[in-house]
């Protein structure tokens, strides 16, 4: 059976919640029995989001075979359990144009005029059916990215109008996600701006069948009638998607009490199957009623925007579920620590964790440095990732083997004890797009190690993006002093994780666990962090 198709488009405004709109409707459509997957066009001409500044566009976010991508794709990948999301599930307009234009140049074209229709849409089309070539699936749905009116998104929104001309109303359906604002001090919601962005997105032919309407109250019976009147769309099919107040992971809920998954399955005259919603039932308790609150500490240079380290920020609450705590975030600037030598900052913030992120560049690092040491000789719950495990290594080397000028090569191309640097392989690269070490790597545990307690088993899998590593020539000088390389590549060659041993919980990972984590499946280091955090709460009430 082919399977059907949802696209959704944003309007009125950015920002809107669209990519957790996709992954809410996802979380749906599998809680109720069905294959879904999901995927992204982005309309910026970046081949990925790999080169693009975590200031302008939030995290980069990795898939399992390695792929730079909006952080967009975590939401689907965390929301769902089976979505299998990798790099044919992100499209930019970049990739297209540069796929058409290497065909060009092969002679592929037989000496025609290549052109945006075609053979622009073609290829998005291409890609989209690409997802189903592999795979069994009862939907696939993909989100516009952008706002319709945008000059870039044009020849997506063509691509789908010629899906929808091809494959008919019966097997693909167009949600419109929208802005009803609230004006003046009545609070009068206003429908007008949606009104004029359904009217935008008919200029290019796409009629939409379901309108989703962001809003900060439910939308009445009178403003959907006007909608429906105006928009010509069913009223049934006009969901009202208020703001949430606690957790997105609310958001699966709200749109099943909207009936948004019943509203797609009338759409296709499917007989809806049952909906199994345990699970996420389970998750919002825990979330609505936590046990108690734990202070976690994140030690980043990008801390002033929330999607920097999306996926850390969901890791740790998934870690919270797990645990049966809400966990607060305090986020402390590196570059401040620095200045002030104020390490004090954390005894008054009462961190009961403290965690320092991936991370690129020098800026930071010597705060960061004093943020590790501050866990490491008070016994504080520490979870270095990626950067943060590197530097782990380096604060180790400095004030417990007495290395004082130990070094990355990174920040120091010419220190005295490298003991963070670059792999042959790297030496000679310029190109910055898509060279590091990306995607899943195997990796073996060292049984009788605390790795080992939080994993439990000894082969795991997990992402990376980075391309320094730790210098395997300084192994045993490490152990020697009580650092523990508790995690290894299985040619023994690069370190993955390090623990101390004296110490109830440090912990640095080479890789981002944060990618592997949902909050109906919290990654077992994220629990044990938590759970360690939770404890040392506790003794110091
Ligand atoms: N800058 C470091 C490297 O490239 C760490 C990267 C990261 O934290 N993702 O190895």
């Amino acid at each position: 059976m082919q399977p059907k198709f949802i696209f959704i488009t944003g309007g009125v405004s950015s920002s809107l919640g669209k990519g957790v709109t996709v992954a809410a409707l996802g979380a749906l459509l599998e809680c109720r029995g069905y294959r879904v997957t999901m995927q992204k066009m982005d309309p910026y001409i970046n081949i990925d989001a790999g080169t693009m500044s975590p200031f302008q566009h939030g995290e980069v976010y990795v898939t399992e075979d390695g792929a730079e991508t909006d952080l967009d794709l975590g939401y689907y990948e965390r929301f769902t359990k089976y979505t299998k999301i990798t790099r044919a599930n992100s499209v930019t307009t970049g990739q297209i144009y540069y796929e058409v234009i290497q065909r060009e140049r092969r002679g592929d074209y037989l000496g025609r005029t290549v052109q945006v229709i075609p053979h622009i849409t073609n290829e998005i089309k291409r890609r989209i059916l690409n997802l189903t070539k592999e795979q069994e699936l009862d939907f696939v749905i993909v989100e516009i990215g952008g706002t319709v009116g945008d000059i870039e998104s044009v020849p997506f929104l063509e691509a789908i109008r010629q899906m929808r001309r091809e494959r008919g109303r019966e097997n693909v359906c167009f949600i419109h996600l929208t802005l009803v604002p609230t004006i003046g001090g009545a609070g009068e919601a206003k429908t007008k701006p949606t009104q004029h962005s359904v009217k935008e997105l008919m200029t290019y032919g796409i009629q939409p069948d379901v309108l989703v309407c962001r809003s900060s109250k439910t939308l009445t019976e009178e403003m959907k009638d006007k909608l429906s009147l105006f928009c010509n769309v069913k009223k049934e099919n006009i969901i009202s998607a208020v703001d949430i107040q606690t957790s997105i992971y609310e958001i699966p809920e709200m749109y099943k009490n909207e009936k948004l998954d019943e509203v797609i399955l009338q759409h296709f005259q499917m007989t809806s199957k049952d909906i199994n919603f345990e699970k996420w039932e389970y998750i919002l308790n825990v979330i609505r009623n936590p046990e108690k609150k734990v202070k976690i500490a994140i030690v980043g240079k990008y801390i002033a925007l929330n999607d920097a380290y999306r996926s850390i920020y969901e890791s740790l609450i998934h870690g919270g579920i797990a645990n049966k705590v809400e966990v607060e975030f305090i986020k402390i600037d590196p570059e401040k620590l620095e200045k002030e030598g104020n390490i004090e900052i954390f005894r008054e913030t009462q961190a009961h964790g403290i965690l320092v992120p991936g991370g690129f560049g020098n800026r930071g690092i010597e705060g960061k440095l004093l943020a590790i040491q501050y866990a490491r000789v008070n016994q504080i719950p520490y979870f270095g990732i990626c950067l943060g495990m590197q530097l782990a290594v380096i604060e180790f080397a400095r004030n417990v083997i007495g290395w004082k000028t130990a070094n990355s090569t990174e920040f120091d191309p010419k220190a005295e004890y490298p003991v963070i640097s670059l792999l042959e392989e790297q030496l000679g690269i310029v190109e910055k797009g898509g060279t590091m070490r990306l995607g899943a790597y195997p990796c073996i545990i060292k049984e009788n190690t605390k790795a080992f307690q939080e994993y439990k088993k000894t082969k795991i899998t997990e992402r990376h993006r980075h391309r320094f590593e730790f210098t395997i020539q300084y192994k045993q000088e490490f152990e020697n002093r009580g650092m523990i390389i508790s995690g290894i590549s299985p040619d023994g060659q690069l370190v993955e994780i390090i623990e101390l041993k004296d110490h109830p919980w440090f912990i640095g990972v080479q890789f981002h666990p944060e990618f592997q984590s949902k909050p109906i499946e919290p990654h077992p280091l994220f629990e044990g962090f938590i759970k360690e955090a939770k404890k040392y709460s506790e003794n110091h009430e």
